[in-house]
């Protein structure tokens, strides 16, 4: 079986969380830049945290034998502080870089204006580079959420097929399929969608434009989730062609619009920037 979770943060993850990975059958991952937790005071917070996603953790993924990948932007929720807004003015130079495969996340928290402002701009440069676009939907008040996603979406100049709505659920889904953007959901331990609950939807609404992912990352979540989903599929009876296409031709046709996708991952023996991650190594 080959996986590939198209929203997993393995910066805050550990080697362990690779080895399971790649043991359980996943090959390639995506990391949406995203919220650390704590409040980023500086643009300079950012580009670190971008070229990291760029250099470093490809680095050190490519050691487990997993293709990654990642999505730049501002994030919804620090979309509001003025003190990163900078941010929006450089992102352009970086969307140029190889190892991005999509604007993300991009999209609402608490559905504030200056949200709108980011979303609206973001979609806007995703359109302008020729990139996908990776949304969060809002976790409170999902539906409402999702609605206003979808108009911001209809009014930009990007086409709908390059948008990714994602953590959709059962109340959401619907609309989200109708809209003509693909369908994002993330499976988490123990609050928001499960891995049943996913195969209950995939049975309802098709296996088409639909991605799965794992979404782990500093909080309480399993990146083994992905795998755990494929099984419950298989379980469920769907067959080994649907599971591929869900966990591994999906993300892959909706990345790849990037033409940036390189899913060959060649074991690095050289050192990342004059730095082993083997330690007094080599
Ligand atoms: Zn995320």
């Amino acid at each position: 079986m080959r996986i590939f979770d198209p929203h997993i943060h393995m910066t805050s993850r550990t080697t362990d969380d690779y080895q399971a990975m790649y043991a359980a059958g996943v090959r390639a991952v995506v990391e949406p830049s995203f919220w650390l937790g704590q409040p980023r005071t500086s643009p300079a917070s950012f580009f670190d945290y971008f070229d990291a996603l760029l250099g470093w953790e490809p680095f050190r993924a490519a050691q487990y034998g997993i293709a990654h990948h990642c999505t730049l932007a501002l994030n919804p929720k620090e979309a509001g502080d003025p003190r990163c807004l900078p941010v929006l003015d450089e992102l352009p130079r970086y969307l140029l870089k190889d190892g991005v495969v999509a604007v993300g996340e991009i999209g609402y928290d608490s559905m504030t204006p200056a949200e709108d402002n980011a979303l609206a701009t973001q979609l806007r440069l995703a359109a302008e580079h020729g990139l996908p676009a990776m949304v969060h939907t809002p976790h409170r008040d999902k539906l409402t959420g999702l609605r206003r996603t979808i108009d911001v979406v209809r009014e930009s100049s990007l086409d709908p097929g390059l948008v990714l709505l994602d953590h959709l659920n059962e109340t959401t889904v619907k609309e989200a399929k109708e809209s003509g953007s693909w369908l994002g959901f993330s499976i988490y331990p123990d609050t928001k969608m499960d891995e049943d609950r996913m195969v209950a939807v995939l049975k309802e609404y098709g296996t088409e434009q639909v991605l799965v992912n794992s979404a782990a990352d500093w909080g309480r979540s399993d990146p083994l989730k992905t795998r755990r989903t494929a099984d419950a599929m298989l379980k469920a009876g769907f067959t080994e062609d649907d599971v591929d296409l869900v966990l591994w031709r999906n993300p892959v046709a909706f990345y790849g619009q990037s033409g940036r996708l390189v899913l060959d991952v060649a074991r690095p023996e050289t050192l990342h920037e004059g730095n082993s991650i083997l330690r007094g190594g080599e």
